[in-house]
């Protein structure tokens, strides 16, 4: 039942001066002139989580052309730009109004990337808003008087603004949906090129600082590709594109310290993404499926056969199923490569800095010294080809402190005062020249991934009383039930978002699919299906707008980073 909106406002009077519980009576639907608002659940108090509205604009009021969300990429890009449209009214109209959170009005916050969100949906008959609102009050006694202000002007003054497309930019708009669209589309066309990744000439790479991740802007040296690994693509909407493709195998970049390697692998890196216009990178986009690798020493590993790197510990431990609470260096760095093998990995991405040297390589001299057999750890120069020529997955490698890798590399490209040059040939030509005599240590083959089988009951969202308690803290770290998952390793998640999101699919994956049976793989597919199919609300109970999509390979890294989680051992199923 739909209410009208004036008995809102004299039911918002009335409440005035009453206890804060008083409030909950306001749930419910109600219709304006130009839009209908839901209130789906109202907070507490005034401290607590705000309350969780909604707003419903039909189309034949909000006019949105359809060209502009015709495509799964545009739609998305659409319903971003709405969100940041709404944050920015928002923030300029919400006051503090008493205490708490009260005279909030907020949105999913956004950064760089362009994220499939809960927070903005739109079709042809409606855009539903998802937003929070801190209902006022001084102390515990609600203001009604201020609530009304909010609920009954605010809100329609924030519609009128940026919700209607009569009063939007309509070029602004155009460009969000179009940048997006040709960007998700290089995305799909790299590996026809059989690329792995494209960088645009004319991005803008740096970023402002380590804590501010908008582009550099006055001393930001523009890409430019070298001739050799040019490629051209004939975007839907910006046409010809030029730019630097990165071939499928073994590519090494080098160059001298501070020439801008790491700047450009975290570019390619966040190019399983799409990003807003203005950030620089907008025309960077890598395989899908890449991951980050980098060592993590002190993390949990549950299972995990991370014998195609690491054999003969001491002690005669096992590294078949290899269980620890605190990972070194190397054995982390392997067990990371080797879960994101299981999950499905087509790339992966190694920056020196953030590797453990001893996993990375092992000279002519140091296998003199200490024998093959005193030495549990292959380097990974060893497994690097393999991964490519028996997985058929690619690495792109930062690697400026060895030349041990020339070997193995299909290209290496040098950075040389932030600029790219195509040095393949001068490496081999001196990988010939200088024969480094490593006895090769890798075996006659990668070596087998055994997806593992998650315990459901290792894992446990139970905190208290609560059955479910889950709390991001920020992109680093999420509480669930009783433990803090560390994620400041994982650095392609983006997005806090993406974490509460993860959370809520974890504690879907428990109660739907693991049955004991089940692998990891499996499981993946299965939740990532029903996301696909039915939209992130599949994962909570009630409509949220704080949820962003994350990749197969974030909720993994998520739940192979919790402290209980118990497998069944490889290949024991
Ligand atoms: P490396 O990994 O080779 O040591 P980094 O990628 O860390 O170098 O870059 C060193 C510094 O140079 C960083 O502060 C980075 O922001 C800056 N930088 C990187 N690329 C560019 C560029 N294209 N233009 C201007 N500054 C850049
Ligand atoms: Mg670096």
């Amino acid at each position: 039942m739909t209410i009208d909106r004036n008995n809102l406002h004299s039911a918002l009077l009335r409440l005035d001066g009453r206890g804060y519980k008083a409030y909950k009576d306001i749930k419910g639907s109600y219709n304006f002139p130009d839009f209908t608002l839901i209130i789906d659940r109202v907070q507490g108090d005034p401290f607590a989580a705000p309350s969780n509205l909604r707003l419903l604009v039909p189309q034949s009021i909000a006019l949105f052309p359809p060209k502009l969300y015709r495509s799964p990429s545009r739609e998305i890009a659409l319903r971003d730009f709405l969100t940041r449209q709404f944050d920015r009214a928002s923030r300029k109209i919400s006051i503090r109004r008493g205490t708490g959170k009260s005279g909030l009005i907020s949105i999913a916050r956004t950064g760089q990337e362009v994220l499939d969100r809960s927070s903005v949906f739109i079709d042809d008959n409606n855009i539903e808003v998802r937003f929070l609102v801190g209902l006022p009050a001084r102390g515990r006694t609600i203001l009604g008087r201020q609530a009304a202000e909010m609920l009954c002007e605010d809100i329609p003054e924030i519609v009128s603004t940026v919700l209607l497309y009569s009063s939007i930019d309509s070029r602004e708009i155009q460009n969000h949906v179009e940048t997006v669209e040709d960007a998700c589309w290089l995305r799909q066309n790299l590996s026809e090129k059989g690329l792995v990744a494209f960088v645009a000439n004319g991005s803008i790479l740096p970023r402002r600082s380590g804590v501010d991740p908008r582009p550099l802007l006055d001393d930001a040296v523009a890409f430019t590709s070298p001739k050799s690994l040019e490629v051209e693509f004939n975007c839907p909407n910006r046409g010809l594109i030029k730019g630097m493709g990165i071939p499928q195998g073994v590519t090494l970049i080098v160059g001298g310290g501070y020439h801008g390697k790491s700047t450009l692998l975290r570019a390619i890196e966040l190019g399983v993404y799409d990003r807003i216009p203005s950030d620089g990178r907008e025309f960077v986009t890598t395989n899908p499926a890449a991951v980050k690798i980098r060592a993590e020493d002190g993390r949990s590993i549950a299972g995990v056969d991370i014998s195609p790197f690491i054999n003969q510990l001491p002690q005669g431990r096992s590294t078949e199923s290899f269980s620890t609470p605190n990972a070194s260096g190397s054995t982390s760095q392997a067990a990371n490569i080797i879960e994101a093998l299981e999950a499905g990995a087509g790339l992966l991405l190694v920056d020196e800095d953030t590797a453990a040297t001893n996993f990375m390589i092992r000279d002519r001299r140091m296998q003199q010294l200490i024998a093959k057999n005193k030495e549990p750890i292959t380097p990974f120069i060893d497994k690097v080809r393999q991964l490519y020529e028996d997985c058929g997955v690619s690495t792109i490698l930062v690697m400026g402190g060895s030349g041990d890798y020339f070997e193995v590399a299909d290209t290496v490209i040098a950075m040389d005062n932030f600029q790219p040059h195509d040095v393949t040939e001068k490496a081999k030509a001196i990988a010939k020249e200088h024969i480094n005599d490593r006895i090769p240590e890798g075996g006659n083959n990668f070596g087998k991934i055994t997806p593992r089988v998650p315990l459901p009951e290792s894992i446990d969202p139970s905190r208290g009383r609560r059955e479910v308690k889950l709390k991001v803290r920020d992109v680093d770290e999420v509480a669930f039930g009783t433990e803090d998952i560390d994620l400041a390793a994982v650095e392609q998640i983006v997005d806090t978002g993406q974490l509460k999101a993860i959370a809520e699919a974890i504690v879907y994956a428990k109660e739907k699919y693991l049955d004991k049976k089940r692998t990891l793989p499996e499981i993946l597919d299965l939740v990532m299906g029903d996301i696909d199919s039915y939209g992130l609300d599949v994962l909570t109970n009630f409509p949220q707008g704080d949820l962003a999509l994350f990749r197969r390979f974030e909720l993994a890294a998520a739940l192979d980073r919790l402290r209980s989680l118990k497998v069944l051992p490889s290949g024991k199923v």
